[in-house]
């Protein structure tokens, strides 16, 4: 399992004195080091997520996003999983894959709603937008919070995203 502390750190929740200047310097921040230890906690009860390897991890609006390495496919499709760790975490938590487009990310976000379009989109003050098109129009039983999606990509990715249904 590759985490942002020490294994053995996680495991008995004291930071090593490299870990804890790497927290002082803002290499890695407070969220990293608490998702760490409670991901630790967690594979070692599910032997078979193993291969996990966390990123970094952010607060956003009171959930938890992690960010993983690339092992995660079945456990990004798995709701259980997600479910497991919203108990273990105390709070809704959602999960990206670190090296992925910003379209898979936002595929990854939207789950399970799918994705028509996604485009850059230039403003006249030279800022980009990335304008995602969802087939359709907008019904009330909509399950994502897009307000919610929006706040993720722009702290984990910079996005400033805008979403869009394909009819009004
Ligand atoms: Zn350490």
């Amino acid at each position: 399992m590759k985490i942002p502390i020490c294994t053995f750190d996680a495991k008995t929740g004291i930071l090593c004195p490299k870990c804890e200047s790497k927290l002082k310097a803002g290499h890695i921040s407070k969220s990293d080091v608490e998702a760490s230890m409670k991901l630790v906690n967690f594979v070692s009860k599910h032997p078979e997520l193993d291969g996990l390897s966390l990123n970094r991890a952010y607060e956003v609006n009171g959930s938890t996003v992690l960010v993983l390495g690339s092992t995660i496919v079945s456990m990004r499709r798995e709701p259980s999983w997600k479910r497991k760790l919203e108990e273990v975490f105390g709070k809704k938590v959602w999960l990206l894959e670190g090296d992925s487009s910003d379209r898979k990310i936002l595929e990854d976000l939207l789950f399970p709603v799918k994705i028509l379009t996604v485009n850059q989109v230039w403003l006249p003050d030279g800022s980009r937008l990335t304008k995602a098109i969802i087939p359709g129009r907008k019904t009330e039983r909509f399950p994502v919070d897009l307000n919610e999606v929006k706040s993720v990509v722009k702290t984990v990715k910079g996005i400033d995203l805008l979403v869009e249904f394909e009819r009004a």
